[in-house]
C-alpha cells in the first residue's frame, strides 16, 4: 500500500455513492431478513445475490482468500467472522456484518452490528454507543481537520460509556482499491496525522468492545475476538470529504 492519498473527482465520488448505496441496501434488506434459525451463510447467499442483481461484485470473497461475501461475526467476534452453514443465528445475539462490493471500478464498504430479539440493556447499549461514536466522529469530516480529530470524537464517545476501542484493526481510505491510505484509528495518536482535503474519501468503523480492548484471531486464521469473550460491536460508514462537509455515501434513506 503507498502512502499517497487519493483524491477523488466529484464524478468518481458519485459512483462511490452508488457502490456505497447498494452496500448500504444490502445491509438494510439483511436487517429485514435476520431473525432465530437462520444461518450465516444464508445472510451471505442473501448478500451475494442481491449485489450481484444490481450490477456489482461482492468485494471480500477471494480478498487474500476470504471464503465469504460477508464478515458475519456474532457477540465476542469482533470482526471477520467466516458465514457458515453451522452458525444458527439465535435470539438475543448480536450479528455484525461488514459488507463490501466493487461497482464500476471503485468500492463501497459498510457494516452494522444487528440485534436479534431482546438484548440485555448493556448490550443495547453497546450497540447504541458504538453507532454514536461512529457519528462523532463523521461529525469531525471537515476539511482542515485531521485524521486524529476523527479518532478522538470516537474514543471519547466509546470510553465515556464504560466501553473500550479495538487498536489492531482500523478505518481506511477507499477507493478503486478496497483499502487505501490514509489509516483511520478509532483512538488517538500522539505523531501527527493528515488533514483532510476534499476529495478525500475514507471508511471510518469502530469496533468497540464491551469489556477490555485485547483481541486475538481464532485459529481459522480470520476470525477475530475478544480475549476476555465480552461482546462487540462494529459500525462502518464510507464517507466522502467535501468542501460542505461529510457525505455519508453508504447511508441509505
Ligand atoms: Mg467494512
Ligand atoms: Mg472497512
Amino acid at each position: 500500500m503507498s502512502s499517497a492519498i487519493i483524491l477523488k473527482t466529484p464524478a468518481e465520488m458519485q459512483i462511490m455513492r452508488e457502490a456505497n448505496q447498494i452496500v448500504g441496501s444490502t445491509l438494510k434488506m439483511l436487517a429485514q431478513r435476520i431473525a432465530p434459525g437462520v444461518s450465516t451463510k444464508q445472510l451471505d447467499r442473501w448478500a451475494e445475490d442481491f449485489a450481484r442483481e444490481q450490477g456489482s461484485e461482492p468485494a471480500f470473497k477471494g480478498y487474500r482468500g476470504f471464503p465469504g461475501s460477508l464478515c458475519v461475526s456474532l457477540n465476542e467476534q469482533v470482526v471477520h467472522g467466516i458465514p457458515s452453514k453451522k452458525v444458527i443465528v439465535k435470539e438475543g445475539d448480536i450479528v455484525s456484518i461488514d459488507f463490501g462490493v466493487k461497482y464500476k471500478g471503485f468500492y463501497g464498504d459498510s457494516a452494522v452490528t444487528l440485534p436479534v430479539g431482546e438484548l440485555s440493556p448493556k448490550v443495547r447499549k453497546l450497540l447504541d454507543v458504538t453507532r454514536e461514536s461512529l457519528y462523532k466522529g463523521i461529525d469531525k469530516v471537515r476539511v482542515g481537520n485531521r485524521i486524529n480529530d476523527i479518532s478522538i470524537a470516537v474514543q471519547q464517545h466509546v470510553e465515556a460509556n464504560g466501553f473500550s476501542v479495538v487498536r489492531q484493526f482500523v478505518g481506511h481510505g477507499i477507493g478503486a482499491s478496497l483499502h487505501e491510505p490514509p489509516e483511520i484509528p478509532n483512538y488517538r495518536r500522539s505523531e501527527q496525522t493528515p488533514r483532510l482535503l476534499a476529495g478525500m474519501v475514507i471508511a471510518i468503523e469502530p469496533m468497540v468492545n464491551l469489556g477490555k480492548l485485547d483481541v486475538k484471531v481464532l485459529a481459522d486464521g480470520w476470525t477475530v475476538v475478544t480475549k476476555d469473550r465480552s461482546p462487540s460491536a462494529h459500525f462502518e460508514h464510507s464517507v466522502g470529504v467535501t468542501e460542505d462537509g461529510p457525505v455519508v455515501l453508504s447511508e441509505v434513506a
